[in-house]
């Protein structure tokens, strides 16, 4: 196992709702160093005979030397396919007194500690964790800081009481919490604002200000509706930064255009299985993005170096790493979302 891996202690289990659990987790060893809000931990998981498995859980709190996960369980989404490997895992076979072994903390989606404005935490289902995260750094600073909350009802609401409790003790923190169907025992004003979907309206009610930061976390659709709202009301899209938690196509909009090389001699891509070739950009940071540029579509999750999820088989040349993957992956294959080409190049997608 790499030794980027810690072993945790698991010291405690809540059940946060009816399909998110929280896992309270204390490291044998300090971790490489303190995590930012919005950062995540690499969890593996090593079968027997297979694969190590890995997924990425943000840090949703800490509590004295331990640090918090909050898991939701994935099932799966149509009879006859596995309901989710890790999650399942964590929430059937995870209980105080195990042990589980993570990497990190690590991730590019964190709180701005030297901006001064505003904030508003937008979140959908789980994606609320690496905000709760930066809520508990934001509560009690100078900063106007609104949570601001969307899931189906109060059976799947996670950790609403703390966020509530936030609030009432610090004077520069609010709450609004949207359930898209309450059901009987949800009380409007105790345990959501707002029965339906976050609109524009309510957005610019809600939003402190003209300059303000935006931290984006949810589902797919989630996203992309909120990233649309958010651009309606003229915000700049540098004051909007996001993460998501699965494979997800990146929000900022498409150039129309791709910007051609100016050199001649730009190495040539072939996306061989996509019949795409196209000469390399240097104005791309990756291939990865080099390939959505030119419609190649691959699967991602990370966009980070660690998940693997876009690593890809090399058919011809070799690739350099601009940004240093979690680990290198196996021999003949290469992670998109962090390396450029050295040359011509052939990748089997
Ligand atoms: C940066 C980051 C942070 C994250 N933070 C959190 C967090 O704080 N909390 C959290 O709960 N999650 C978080 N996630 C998501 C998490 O990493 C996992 O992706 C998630 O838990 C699912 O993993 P799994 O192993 O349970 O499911 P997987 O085994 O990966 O399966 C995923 C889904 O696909 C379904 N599936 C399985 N087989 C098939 C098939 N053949 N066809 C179609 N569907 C199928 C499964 O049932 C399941 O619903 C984060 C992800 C990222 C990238």
């Amino acid at each position: 196992m790499s030794d980027r891996f810690t072993t945790f202690d698991v010291r405690e289990v809540v059940k946060e709702s009816e399909i998110i659990t929280s896992f309270y987790l204390e490291p044998r060893t300090p971790l490489a160093r303190e995590f930012v809000p919005g950062e995540y931990l690499i969890f593996e998981h090593r079968p027997e005979n297979g694969e190590p498995i890995r997924r990425e859980y943000s840090i949703s709190g800490t509590r004295d030397d331990e640090i918090r996960v909050t898991i939701k369980r994935e099932l799966a989404p149509e009879q006859g396919l596995q309901d989710g490997i890790m999650s399942t895992r964590f929430h059937d076979a995870t209980m105080a007194g195990d042990t589980v072994k993570a990497a990190g903390p690590m991730g590019a989606f964190t709180l701005d500690r030297d901006a001064d404005r505003p904030v508003v935490l937008l979140s959908g289902g789980v994606g609320l964790t690496p905000v709760v995260a930066m809520a508990h750094e934001l509560a009690g600073t100078a900063r106007e800081t609104v949570f601001i909350h969307a899931c189906e009802n109060g059976q799947v609401h996670a950790l609403g009481q703390e966020m509530r409790e936030l609030a009432t003790a610090h004077e520069n923190f609010s709450t609004h919490v949207l359930y898209r169907t309450p059901i009987d025992r949800d009380q409007l004003g105790r345990d959501y604002d707002t029965a339906g979907m976050i609109t524009q309206d309510l957005l610019e009610k809600l939003t402190p200000g003209k300059d303000v930061d935006f931290y984006l976390c949810g589902p797919g659709p989630f996203m992309a509706a909120m990233y649309d709202t958010l651009l309606a009301m003229d915000v700049d899209p540098d004051r909007i930064s996001y993460e998501f938690f699965g494979p997800a196509t990146v929000l900022r909009p498409k150039k129309k255009t791709v910007a051609k090389p100016t050199a001649s001699d730009a190495p040539v891509i072939t996306f061989a299985k996509s019949g795409v070739e196209a000469a390399w950009n240097p104005a791309e940071e990756n291939l990865l993005e080099f390939a959505e540029e030119n419609g190649v579509m691959v699967d991602y999750s990370c966009r980070a170096g660690t998940c693997v999820t876009c690593m890809t088989k090399v058919i011809k040349g070799s690739v350099s790493y601009s940004v240093d993957p979690f680990e290198q992956p196996k021999d003949g294959y290469a992670l998109l979302c962090c390396c450029v080409p050295d040359g011509d190049l052939e990748l089997d997608v």
